[in-house]
């Protein structure tokens, strides 16, 4: 089978690729402005059907409890997804705008493998603990603590890395032993489509246990949250969606898990290299153009400094020009829509408007007559106080901000409404460990360590986000507990 796009205009409901109830809708090149292709338009009645074949997947087969079986399956997906490699690469750098050479890492090819990582669990993970012998309310009894799958899970996901974040719920979901309806975001329908097809035409996975449904209708995803067949949603997204999200779960309390936005700061103590830091910044916030949750876009540096610091930022921003992703070599591509690429420009009016400076960029590339681009922007003169120094703004905009030492550059990182990521820089251990400390996110980057990994838990701090994706602990997010206490014979 050659995965071609035109393949993708279809959904997949219990075990079927079928056409959407609603036609079809325009898949946009992010660099061109141009129609790629269309994607199966979904409707209430085709996520209506998707959740009642999810909720038969799990409750009447053995998915559920055939570890062996679900690991097998994850690694067959995982081998016929890299034998496509070369197709979905193509896709992806056309689809997101996403740049080639992040395809050799979380855009693509290390979500595939991280497939194999969730299988090894299932097979691994200890599903049944002996509690031994206590004698409550003088009865002697022996008690055995299971680990079970918590049953339908709805996973709804945004698009600046899809197969990441697809695959960040497909693979744990799955390996704990549920069945999931995953809803894409609107702009990037093929990259979860592709993987329906795998699915459907490429591996033993029973029919039910994935559904996909693509859509541009955000409804569906609020009815996959409220449905009360549906135990579990896993969402990432914007903050403001997230609560959305909550809010509908609340009606059938069942269980949310939430990825949601960042505003990381990425602090240099006055003993760090200034210029190698700043331009790790710099790089930084240009990657895939600033649409990552966790990329670090308040750049905190010492007062006594800070000039400094906006000179050697500004060199390497001023270097990274916006490009086509299919290039090699291309760090920083478009955004991913018209209406993002419109957000991103209110908030550059307004940092004039706050009374800040922009040092580079601030408008759109003169090289580009199409395409959503915006240049990298660096704007200094603020306080952390600034909307533009609190708001997530997604895209390749930095905000330099000054600090009066270690205490006060942990005081700044912490004055935002988010915790999910960050960075500090430092050569005295000691001082270094107690920013670490000090700084309430989800991850924090060392002098450039690199915390992506399939085993390394990632999530959120405050308001971005309830729970942890990756890792075990990640796979534990699809666990439900269930204790069982019998008369002891010994
Ligand atoms: P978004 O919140 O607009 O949309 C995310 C998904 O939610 C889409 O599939 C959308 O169709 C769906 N949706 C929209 N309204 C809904 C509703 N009322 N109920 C249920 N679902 C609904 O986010 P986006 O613009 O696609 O993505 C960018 C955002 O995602 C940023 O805020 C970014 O920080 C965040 N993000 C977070 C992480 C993380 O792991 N923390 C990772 C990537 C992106």
């Amino acid at each position: 089978m050659t995965l071609r796009p035109t393949d993708s205009s279809a959904l997949l409901i219990d075990g079927k690729l079928v056409p959407g109830a609603g036609g079809v809708f325009d898949v946009i090149d992010p660099a061109t402005e141009e129609v790629l292709g269309h994607a199966a338009e979904g409707t209430e009645s085709d996520m209506d059907a998707a959740i009642a074949a999810a909720r038969h997947a799990f409750d009447d087969t053995t998915w559920s409890r055939d570890h062996a079986f679900r690991a097998r399956c994850l690694r067959q997906l995982s081998d016929a997804l890299q034998s496509h490699v070369e197709e979905l690469r193509e896709i992806t750098v056309a689809e997101v705008s996403a740049p080639t050479m992040l395809t050799a890492g979380p855009q693509l090819e290390g979500p595939i493998a991280d497939l194999g990582y969730f299988a090894d669990l299932a097979e691994s993970y200890c599903w049944e603990t002996d509690l031994g012998v206590a004698s409550p309310m003088g009865i002697r009894t022996h008690r055995r603590l299971l680990k079970e799958a918590i049953g339908v899970v709805g996973a709804i996901t945004p698009w600046n890395f899809p197969h990441q974040i697809n695959f960040a719920k497909i693979g744990p979901a799955l390996a704990a032993g549920n069945t999931l309806v995953l809803k894409p975001a609107p702009d990037t329908p093929w990259c979860a489509a592709l993987v329906g097809t795998v699915i459907a035409e490429e591996t033993d996975i029973p029919a039910g246990v994935v559904n996909i449904v693509t859509s541009t209708d955000h409804r569906l995803g609020a009815q996959l949250s409220r449905d009360p067949r549906v135990d579990l949603i896993s969402f990432t997204g914007s903050t403001a969606t997230g609560k959305a999200v909550m809010a509908a779960a609340a009606e059938t309390l069942k269980k949310v898990f939430l990825e949601l936005g960042g505003k990381s700061a990425f602090v240099v103590l006055d003993d760090a290299d200034l210029a190698a830091a700043c331009a790790v910044a710099a790089f930084t916030v240009c990657t895939h153009a600033g649409q990552g949750c966790a990329i670090t876009t308040r750049l905190l540096v010492p007062r006594e400094r800070y000039d400094e610091a906006v000179a050697a930022t500004a060199k390497t921003m001023s270097r990274i020009r916006p490009g086509n992703p299919a290039a090699q070599g291309t760090v920083c591509g478009p955004l991913i829509s018209a209406r993002q690429r419109a957000r991103v420009e209110s908030y550059l009016e307004l940092a004039v408007e706050e009374g800040g400076t922009i040092v580079v960029g601030g408008g759109r590339p003169a090289e580009h007559e199409r395409g959503f681009f915006v240049e990298p922007t660096l704007i200094s003169g603020l306080d952390n106080s600034a909307r533009v120094a609190q708001e997530e703004i997604f895209g390749p905009v930095l905000v330099i901000l000054p600090h009066d030492g270690d205490d006060d550059a942990v005081r700044i990182a912490n004055d935002s409404p988010y915790g999910l990521s960050g960075s500090v820089w430092g050569t005295d251990r000691g001082r270094v460990d107690r920013v670490v400390a000090g700084v309430r996110t989800g991850t924090l980057a060392v002098n450039g360590g690199v915390w992506y990994a399939a085993d390394a838990p990632f999530g959120g701090y405050k308001q971005s986000g309830i729970g942890r994706e990756m890792g075990v602990a990640g796979f534990e997010e699809y666990l439900e507990t269930k204790l069982v206490a019998e008369p002891a014979t010994a």
